[in-house]
């Protein structure tokens, strides 16, 4: 740009923003903060209208990008679209589901309360039928049959008992009614579950879980056919529920190093599982990966390289203030309502990701106030199962 002429007021808006002559790669992507592109000529702008290039970031954007074929490759899946969480993405699935007053969908009995009370409030708003099932019952397949639903939205690993259903047999009861099967497999992420291939239409990640593994951004992920997803791309385009370049980027980051974290989670879950087991102030542990788990079988078919990262237990004849009290007996561990960091993370259920829950859907679901759920950290596996089993102890003192 000749600055000769120019006022340096109007230099100050215009210089510095382009890097002439360099053809340097950078390793790590660029951050695009930019919401807009511009073009030396027109005819390459209107080009780039038709979603070829990068014009305003509503539409498209370079980080989102990146992250979606990273994610994309993970799951096994044509496309990915990203959103600003992985509720946004939840909403998009069942919204892009264009369903009429009438039509039924399923969705878990046990599942994420934040999840149930979005599909239960958009249902009640359009007069859809919301049937609450437990997936991982033998008999879930028949009541999908019975039902019909239009849409089933499923876990991986249900949050917070940790039930595995069986993903397959759920597809295959999906297909004979022409029902769109969405997983949501947050729970193992894509390095223990590739719903895709177990038949889903639509994997559904939280990537502010394990996917970052770091909790420093929220983003949600939908994986799936390019057919199936374009809908959903164009509704983002008019929604504006986009995952912001930064967020992208850490996103992406930790993404990188998804295999091996996943790898040291699975070990040290499975080593603390073992533990807690042997425990006698515990009333019962779960983990997929205990022969005592309920669908232990069917989780070694559809969990792939080992049970996941999450481990939960009752503490015998606890209520609310003995958990509480654990909580606060925690040293190494921390107490906080989320999953998937390099930290090991205890939460109470009931009054945290079950609290959206009434007491009634709670007692349906199985979640008692003595249920506590851990997302296993990387820390030493014999560091965290000393301070869970002596938090418990101080818990249920009086
Ligand atoms: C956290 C979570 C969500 C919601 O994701 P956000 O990124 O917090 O919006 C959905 N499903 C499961 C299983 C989760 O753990």
């Amino acid at each position: 740009m000749s600055q000769k002429r120019l006022s340096p007021r109007t230099v100050a808006v215009h210089a510095g923003s382009r890097l002439e002559g360099s053809t340097s790669q950078p390793l790590v992507p660029a951050i695009h903060m930019s919401t807009v592109g511009w073009f030396d000529s027109s005819e390459e702008l209107d080009g780039a209208l038709d979603g070829k290039d990068y014009v305003y970031s509503r539409i498209s954007a370079q980080n989102t990008t990146l992250l979606e074929e990273s994610v994309a490759a993970l799951e096994g899946a044509e496309a990915c679209v990203s959103y600003a969480s992985g509720m946004a993405a939840l909403r998009a699935v069942l919204e892009a589901q264009n369903l009429k007053p009438g039509d039924s969908i399923v969705m878990p009995a046990d599942g994420y309360g934040v999840s149930r009370l979005l599909f239960k409030t958009l249902c009640a708003r359009t007069g859809v039928e919301l049937h609450p099932v437990v997936l991982s019952e033998p008999t879930a397949p028949e009541r999908i049959l019975e039902l019909r639903p239009k849409f089933v939205l499923a876990e991986s690993i249900t949050n917070p008992l940790l039930s595995v259903p069986d993903l397959r047999a759920l597809a295959k009861a999906c297909r004979q009614v022409g029902a769109a099967l969405a997983v949501d497999a947050t729970f193992p992420s894509p390095y223990g579950q590739r719903a895709l291939s177990l038949g889903a239409d639509y994997a559904v990640q939280s990537a502010t879980k394990w996917i970052n593994g770091h909790s420093d951004a929220l983003a949600g992920t939908v994986s799936g056919s390019h057919e199936r997803l374009a809908p959903l791309r164009s509704m983002r385009l008019m929604a504006g529920d986009v995952l912001g370049p930064f967020e992208a980027w850490l996103t992406q980051r930790g993404l990188r190093t998804l295999h091996v974290r996943m790898k040291a989670h699975f070990e040290n879950a499975a080593q603390v599982a073992r533990r807690l087991a042997e425990s006698p102030l515990l009333e019962r542990v779960l983990y997929p990966g205990l022969p005592s788990h309920p669908q232990h079988a069917i989780a070694r078919e559809v969990l792939e390289g080992g049970f996941g990262p999450m481990v939960a237990f009752e503490i015998k004849g606890a209520g609310r203030p003995e958990g509480y009290r654990f909580l606060e007996a925690l040293k190494v561990a921390r107490p906080g309502p989320s999953l998937g960091d390099v930290c090991t993370l205890v939460m109470h259920a009931a009054s945290a990701s079950a609290r959206r829950m009434t007491p009634e859907e709670r007692a349906a679901a199985g979640i008692r106030e003595s249920l506590i759920r851990v997302s296993v950290g990387l820390e030493d596996p014999d560091d965290i199962v000393e301070d869970l089993l002596s938090a418990v102890a101080q818990g249920v003192k009086r």
